[in-house]
């Protein structure tokens, strides 16, 4: 059996950046579910994964146009301190916005405080080395969900 459309598919899977670091990795823990060809996971990934059967081994590339999305500066705004009430805020820190959308400090102000919206990982070239440890078929309830039910998915 081989990877498409409608497949579910576990892989285990290791993420560095152009420089070596590890940015994410299923070592040590599940692997990843999920159904393909659904959007399930960024397009780099998925066209990879294309055709590719159980046992497989591969690295694959993934620019940022297919990975994350290009660092754009309309997401990058300026909010008053205040919004953050008694908080604390320093670079870095991350926050979630109700949308779920995942905001990052990168300039402190007195009265004001930078966030960027774009995703931590935009930009980025990604290198993902990948295993592929299992395929089979998606069900019907879980083509209707759009995700994968069972060990390694929702549980409802
Ligand atoms: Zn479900």
């Amino acid at each position: 059996m081989q990877i498409t459309k409608h497949k579910v598919a576990a892989i285990h899977y290791t993420l560095t950046d152009n420089q070596g670091n590890v940015l994410d990795s299923s070592s040590g823990r599940d692997p990843l579910h999920y159904i393909h060809g659904m959007g399930n996971l960024i397009p780099g990934m998925e066209e990879g994964l294309e055709g590719k059967a159980k046992g497989d081994k591969f690295n694959l590339k993934v620019s940022p146009e297919k990975g994350y999305g290009v660092k754009s500066d309309d997401l990058m705004q300026q909010v008053p301190r205040s919004a953050f009430g008694t908080q604390q805020v320093e670079v870095g820190m991350q926050f979630q916005t109700n949308q779920g959308q995942v905001l990052t400090v990168t300039k402190v102000g007195l009265d004001s405080i930078t966030v960027d919206a774009n995703h931590p990982l935009a930009g980025v070239e990604l290198n993902f080395a990948v295993e592929v440890m299992e395929i089979r078929n998606a069900t019907e309830e879980e083509l209707a969900h759009g995700h994968v039910h069972g060990p390694g998915g929702h549980h409802h």
